[in-house]
């Protein structure tokens, strides 16, 4: 891979002592207080092709979100998937691996769309997200009432998108109040066993990635239980404030997909003014996610005196007190999801993200 140190050799060589390790900006007079954390989903071949060669160049790490059922998958969604050896090789090499869940299950609430009669079996929702994974569970909330039904289907009909239940709701249920969303006992299955599988493996994991960027309170409360930190609470803005930052409520926003050159250093520009935390990410099956334009985003990383570091680096040096003392369930039940905009953006265009 051209080094011949690994980043963990070098950490191992020079101690604990604190210093800055992104050797090219060593030294420079402009550097900034502020670092920045790549982080990449769902762990096809593409991490270790593309965006590792580009990392090593600058030895540079970068966190990425592996999904335990995919490891080591052959021709799956048009292309193939790391394997332990490969996930392996990158954790020796100082990336950190985060879980992004068992199965690559939404972990949101979504709220209804239509009113539902005690007869119904089909409940209209805003994503029919929850629908792609048949025989799982879920529960229809109003807060005051809950029905736990199975998925049997999913589609869209001349209401919208709906996922079809086993069994009638026997309660009706009004649109504008009522979510649906996984039970606790599904929730801990995709969040804990998926951390358990890959700690099997001897990796260490102690952060996740939301798959979709479907993540709300509901998630969150969950997700404190299990993890340390959070890679996308929120999606949209890959800023991250020095002094305020949560690890499980990590701003993470795209570097290639669905933004353009100007943006993403117009948003390093800020990083390095305001000392803060970049968090941003890139899906490497995608045509456009090269290793060419990893190596130019780590350029223009480095070019401000940014640091790059892991998640788990992050959170040690930008998540303060405040992090900690919030790191408590709150137990408080989730409402409908209006009023979180960006969390919901993904897929972009091209690609199907479900198994028939
Ligand atoms: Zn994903």
């Amino acid at each position: 891979m051209g080094t011949s140190l690994s980043r963990r050799h070098v950490l191992a060589a020079i101690g604990a002592g604190g210093i800055a390790l992104t050797t090219p900006a060593q030294g420079r007079a402009d550097s900034s207080a502020g670092a920045v954390v790549f982080v990449y989903d769902d762990g096809p071949i593409e991490d270790y092709t593309q965006a590792f060669p580009a990392h090593q160049a600058f030895d540079a790490p970068a966190s990425t979100g592996i999904v335990t059922e995919w490891i080591g998958r052959e021709n799956f969604m048009g292309t193939d998937w790391m394997d332990l050896e490969h996930l392996r090789e990158l954790e020796d090499a100082g990336w950190e691996i985060l879980s992004h869940t068992t199965e690559h299950t939404a972990l949101g609430t979504f709220a209804l769309t239509a009113d539902v009669e005690p007869s119904d079996r089909r409940i209209h929702v805003e994503r029919n997200r929850h629908g792609y994974y048949r025989g799982k569970d879920l529960e229809i909330t109003d807060g005051d009432h809950t029905v736990r039904r199975t998925v049997v289907d999913y589609g869209t009909d001349d209401v919208g998108q709906y996922i079809d239940l086993d069994e009638p709701l026997e309660r009706a249920f009004a649109a504008e109040e009522t979510v649906e969303r996984y039970p606790a006992d599904h929730m801990e299955e995709f969040l804990l066993e998926s951390r358990r599988e890959l700690e099997s493996y001897g990796f260490d994991v102690d952060g996740i990635l939301c798959p979709y960027d479907s993540c709300d309170d509901w998630t969150v409360e969950f997700v404190r239980q299990y993890y340390e930190t959070n890679a996308n609470a929120n999606h949209g803005s890959p800023i991250n404030d020095p002094g305020d930052y949560d690890p499980h409520e990590t701003n993470r926003d795209y570097f290639i997909e669905f933004t353009t050159r100007e943006a993403v250093k117009a948003d390093l520009d800020e990083i390095a003014a305001r000392d803060a935390l970049g968090v941003i990410g890139a899906h490497t099956f995608k045509e456009e996610v090269t290793e060419d334009r990893i190596y130019e985003t780590l350029q223009w990383v480095d070019d401000r005196g940014l640091e790059v570091l892991t998640l788990r680096e992050a959170a040690e040096r930008f998540g303060g007190t405040a992090a900690s003392a919030r790191s408590q369930p709150t137990g408080r039940l989730t409402g409908p999801v209006r009023g979180m905009p960006h969390r919901d953006r993904f897929p972009g265009p091209g690609r199907v993200w479900y198994r028939p």
